[in-house]
């Protein structure tokens, strides 16, 4: 198990940009095709934008047209949380990074019928890119 983090608000607050601090821990959404991971293609490890835990790979991210940075697996399943989302008036399943409780985005069970069949939706300023 990976060592959990915990930081105060005001750590959190002073670490993150307001845009990324609205998202990770007030479980905030990025506009749909603003986020500059939305149509990335290169190779390499998304991590957490907040504590840099592995999340997922560049292997099963695929273009799902959301609007967000969609993957079809995680890298590891202890790395995330899903969390049941009652919040907007709808039923979501709510992703979390398990090291530091950061709000990452959804899981939806409409991904690749020939892969895992889920889509992960991640909010793009919640992912830090780690090139190979
Ligand atoms: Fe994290």
């Amino acid at each position: 198990m990976t060592a959990k983090i915990s930081k105060s608000d005001a750590e959190w607050r002073k670490q993150l940009s307001p845009d990324q601090y609205a998202i990770l821990r007030r479980q905030a959404t990025e506009r749909p095709f603003s986020g500059k991971y939305v149509h990335e293609k290169s190779p390499g490890t998304y991590a957490c934008a907040a504590c840099g835990q592995a999340l997922f790979s560049s292997d099963t991210k695929y273009d799902s047209r959301c609007g967000w940075p969609s993957f079809w697996d995680v890298v590891d399943g202890d790395h995330v949380e899903l969390r049941e989302d009652r919040s907007h008036g709808m039923r979501r399943i709510e992703v979390v990074c398990t090291r530091c409780e950061s709000h990452l985005g959804h899981v939806f069970d409409d991904g690749p019928r020939d892969k895992t069949g889920m889509r992960y939706c991640i909010n793009s300023l919640a992912l830090d890119l780690q090139n190979d």
